[in-house]
């Protein structure tokens, strides 16, 4: 039975199913969250988990909005749990979804057993303890927390900037990316809607085709420039006079925001510059969680747009949407130069310009990337894949090794590779191993669309001899076809190696450049072989290709960019 009153159409629900309560203890949850947040949510108590599907059921078919669920383990045990928030994520995927637990309750195998089955199957999002004291503010963290992530993600509440355009229009999917990558939060309104019709006549635009933009301050930009999109919400895109730095870091992804960040710390004045927008490949996943202190995961726009204030706060410049083109040197400066022409120059460089995984090229897919189809070995997203069907594609070592991450938890593993044998691309160590662990191997095979509700759920598979199709039930597709170094740009006197990788440190003294090496000293560990020019993050060769390493390289670097100033200092 709903305890509540009646849930308001336009206000969002937080919905509780709470079945064991100490009448003695703390008041109902349900109570809690209703003095906290009464106000602006309506929250609804359920005492099972068939009455609070039964509550959601018709929640649903009234159109109203579910924010947070939270359930607590029923004294059947947590095999009602699992088929509760297995039905709550059906009926409300959007809404956030935690198990309550009591304090302390973690050292308990089962409990413990069933948070982690829970998260890895996605269907809750977290946990939550049970409040044990009143006010908890540590609950009411937690519950804030969740109810900001689902304001961010799903909430009709206004937002700073409005977006019309046609459906489809490219070059409006291509702005709203780099709102979204630059954290800006948006909405989105077809021109051919009511809402879109409106907004475009509240700005005298009624037959305007191409994309609007419309700022909450009331200014208006029609079919904007990166940078005019750019400078309307606040981020630099030209030099002022300052011109000469301390050090010049290329890329704004987690090595080179962290690069940033320990520089200005440290006294030096730092230039970042960034040809698209900060937190590069990261700032494309949609939660990453192996990064350390972030348990529960956080997207990758969330924790650029947190390095990007930290590095600004101690005093970095930036200089978004220019990409360079040029590194020369003059005079003991190391000069940059942007695709515009803009000029900088700097005792020391940072390279951390990345990679970028070759997409796979097929729209239909490209839509489920980070809701099931994945670039790189995502190593954590392997938990989540469960007992679920995963495919590969890649033929190469790469593809093999996440063939084999991936089957420790995946029901079944298949690797799709476009050649007729694996022999040409891969180890022979690798195939032995993908043939004992039972990895099916498809060859001639490629991925030509796939589909879902909300996360991909199937993949087509075609045969590239016969031509014949086939539909196959898939939860994860990873996507191993080759990574490119963003270093076509650099004068060839940077040493790379075959791939386009940049040589650094010992490394740089086994290669041909060894002889170029023009000082007494060795290379630092992340000096490429032009002295005072460093490279860091997935960019350098034999880089680890994870957020954390990224982010590593790019704080330690900064002690030996004070090393070669010190040195370039020295009379
Ligand atoms: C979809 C996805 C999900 C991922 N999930 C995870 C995860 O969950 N956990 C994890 O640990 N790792 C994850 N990774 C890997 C992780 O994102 C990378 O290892 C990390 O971003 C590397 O950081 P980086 O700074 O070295 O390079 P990048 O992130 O590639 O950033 C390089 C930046 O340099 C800029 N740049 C390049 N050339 C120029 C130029 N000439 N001028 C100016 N700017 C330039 C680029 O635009 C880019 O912004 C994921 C990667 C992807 C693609």
């Amino acid at each position: 039975m709903a305890m509540s009153v009646q849930p308001d159409q336009r206000r969002p629900a937080l919905v509780v199913i709470e079945h064991e309560h100490d009448t003695t203890g703390q008041d109902r949850i349900a109570d809690q969250l209703r003095r906290r947040y009464g106000g602006d949510y309506d929250v609804v108590d359920e005492r099972s988990g068939a009455a609070g599907l039964t509550t959601l059921e018709s929640m649903r078919e009234r159109g109203l909005q579910v924010a947070l669920v939270l359930c607590d383990q029923p004294p059947s045990g947590s095999a009602a749990t699992d088929a509760v928030f297995g039905q709550v994520k059906q009926l409300y995927p959007e809404a956030k979804r935690a198990l309550v637990v009591d304090w302390g309750a973690w050292a308990d195998r089962e409990t413990a057993d069933a948070i982690h089955r829970l998260i890895a199957l996605g269907k809750i999002d977290y946990y939550a303890l049970r409040p044990w004291r009143t006010p908890d503010e540590y609950f009411h963290r937690t519950v804030t927390e969740f109810l900001l992530e689902w304001e961010r993600a799903v909430s009709a509440a206004p937002r700073e900037v409005t977006v019309v355009a046609q459906r489809w229009s490219p070059r409006a999917h291509e702005l709203r990316s780099l709102l979204v990558r630059n954290g800006v939060q948006h909405q989105f309104h077809p021109s051919d809607t009511d809402e879109g019709r409106s907004a475009l006549a509240s700005a005298g635009l009624e037959d305007t085709t191409a994309p609007v933009i419309l700022l909450h301050d009331g200014r208006v930009l029609v079919d904007p420039t990166n940078s005019q999109l750019a400078d309307a919400y606040g981020v630099s895109t030209t030099l002022g006079d300052e011109t000469d730095f301390d050090l010049i870091v290329v890329g704004a992804g987690p090595a080179g925001l962290a690069a940033a960040v320990y520089a200005s710390s440290e006294g030096l004045r730092t230039l970042v510059v960034e040809r698209e927008s900060i937190g590069g490949q990261a700032g494309s996943s949609s939660l990453i969680r192996n990064y350390l202190g972030f348990a529960r995961g956080i997207s990758g726009a969330e924790l650029a747009q947190r390095a990007y204030q930290q590095a600004w706060v101690f005093g970095t410049t930036f200089l978004l949407m220019n990409e360079l083109v040029d590194l020369t040197d003059e005079d003991g400066w190391h000069v940059l130069t942007a695709a515009d022409g803009q000029q900088a120059r700097a005792r020391a460089v940072v390279l951390a310009t990345g990679v970028s995984y070759r997409r796979i090229g097929v729209p239909s897919l490209e839509a489920f990337a980070g809701a099931g189809v994945f670039y790189g070995a995502s190593v954590s997203e392997a938990r989540a894949m469960a007992g679920e069907p995963v495919y590969v594609v890649g033929g190469g070592n790469s593809a093999g090794q996440a063939a084999m991450y991936l089957s420790r938890y995946a029901g079944s593993v298949t690797l799709l590779v476009r050649g007729a044998s694996l022999a040409e691309s891969m180890s022979q160590y690798l195939i032995d191993a993908i043939d004992a662990a039972g990895i099916r191997v498809r060859l001639r095979t490629e991925v030509v669309d796939g589909g879902g509700a909300g996360r991909l759920a199937w993949i087509e598979l075609r045969d590239r001899e016969t031509g014949r199709t086939r539909t196959e039930p898939a939860t994860g597709l990873f996507v191993l076809i080759g990574a490119e170094p963003h270093t076509d740009w650099l004068p060839e006197r940077i040493e790379r190696d075959q791939w386009g990788y940049l040589l650094t440190g010992p490394d740089v003294m086994e290669s041909h450049a060894a002889q170029r090496w023009p000082l007494d000293r060795q290379p630092l560990m992340l000096e490429t072989c032009v002295p005072g020019v460093f490279a860091v993050g997935d960019v350098r060769r034999r880089s680890v290709k994870r957020v954390a390493s990224a982010v590593g390289e790019g704080s330690v670097v900064i002690q030996q960019v004070h090393q070669v100033i010190a040195a370039a200092d020295r009379p």
